[in-house]
């Protein structure tokens, strides 16, 4: 069974390694080549994710830096790994081909340009977090004690969202912009965020936001982060089973898919610390769900979800 995993931050990775990683195999990453084929990934998507501590005027030219270590050193090195950017691109992929999509987790990256914006769809972004954790000229973030919702700025980005027909993603956003964003996007999902009842930390969404997800007819990635499965003590993967049946609860189960934070992570999920892992979260699935359900969350409810 083929996996749709709608966040990883490999590329912020091997950015960080100034590309001295190898995306083909490599120990010191979650996400590779290998992982990828021994896990079964069909559809990765890349997150370009510009830290903090890059001065403002010098992130949009390192988000560009990211995206040229995913043309170089994804797509080139690796006649695998396939750019995709349309619905058609993904249903055209080859048995042994698996997807790359482009994301970017928060706006920080683009300041307050909206060229900024629309160049990044023209290099293949077909998803936007709006913020990462904290506040930009978008929106706040969900630690951003603020907790102001969206920008004039931030109305004018999800409008051209929705004419791109991109993801609006709302993770890491504050609550009143996940609410601002309900009304205004045509496209949200969550990619990477947890239940808020299970697990109270601000990155997770409380039930009324995911039941709110559901009814726009978005999509819920749940993410293998530790302190946002369980708190206190180590996660195992019977966390992530009571996250995907919380969601299920809601009405979620056509909605719910998996967002990993592969290589955005230092802690990890007992037995699933890395791509290939995958695996093992496929062999506790199917003993409570049915193989079509499983098939829906490891890759079909995102799949059917693409707007693009
Ligand atoms: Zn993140």
């Amino acid at each position: 069974m083929v996996v749709f995993d709608a966040h990883c931050d490999v590329l912020w990775q091997i950015w960080q390694r100034k590309r001295r990683a190898a995306f083909n195999k490599d120990d010191a990453l979650h996400v590779t080549l290998e992982g990828l084929k021994k896990g079964k990934g069909k559809l990765q998507c890349f997150a370009v994710y510009v830290p903090e501590e890059v001065p403002h005027e010098q992130r949009f030219e390192i988000a560009l830096e990211m995206i040229h270590i995913f043309y170089e050193d994804i797509l080139k090195q690796h006649p695998e790994m396939k750019f995709v950017s349309t619905r058609k691109d993904i249903l055209a992929l080859q048995e042994e081909e698996i997807g790359a999509l482009l994301t970017l987790e928060g706006c920080d990256a683009i300041g307050s340009s909206l060229t900024r914006l629309q160049t990044l769809y023209r290099l293949g972004v077909r998803s936007v977090g709006l913020t990462w954790n904290y506040a930009n000229a978008v929106a706040d973030g969900a630690l951003e004690t603020r907790g102001a919702g969206l920008s004039d700025f931030g109305k004018q980005v999800v409008q051209q969202l929705n004419e791109y027909r991109l993801w609006t993603d709302v993770s890491h956003l504050s609550e009143r912009g996940f609410w601002d964003v309900m009304q205004l996007a045509h496209f949200p999902i969550a990619s990477h965020s947890n239940c808020y009842s299970l697990c109270p930390h601000p990155r997770n969404l409380k039930d009324e936001q995911i039941r709110a997800l559901i009814a726009r007819n978005g999509r819920i990635g749940i993410t293998f982060v530790p302190m946002f499965l369980t708190e206190g003590g180590p996660a195992a993967i019977t966390h992530i089973l009571q996250h995907l049946e919380h969601i299920c609860s809601l009405g979620g189960e056509h909605h719910v898919g998996f967002g990993s934070d592969f290589d955005g992570i230092t802690e990890t999920v007992h037995k699933l610390g890395r791509y290939a892992e995958y695996e093992n979260l496929k062999n506790e699935l199917i003993k409570h769900y049915t193989e079509e359900q499983v098939h829906s969350f490891l890759y079909g409810n995102f799949m059917r979800g693409v707007t693009f």
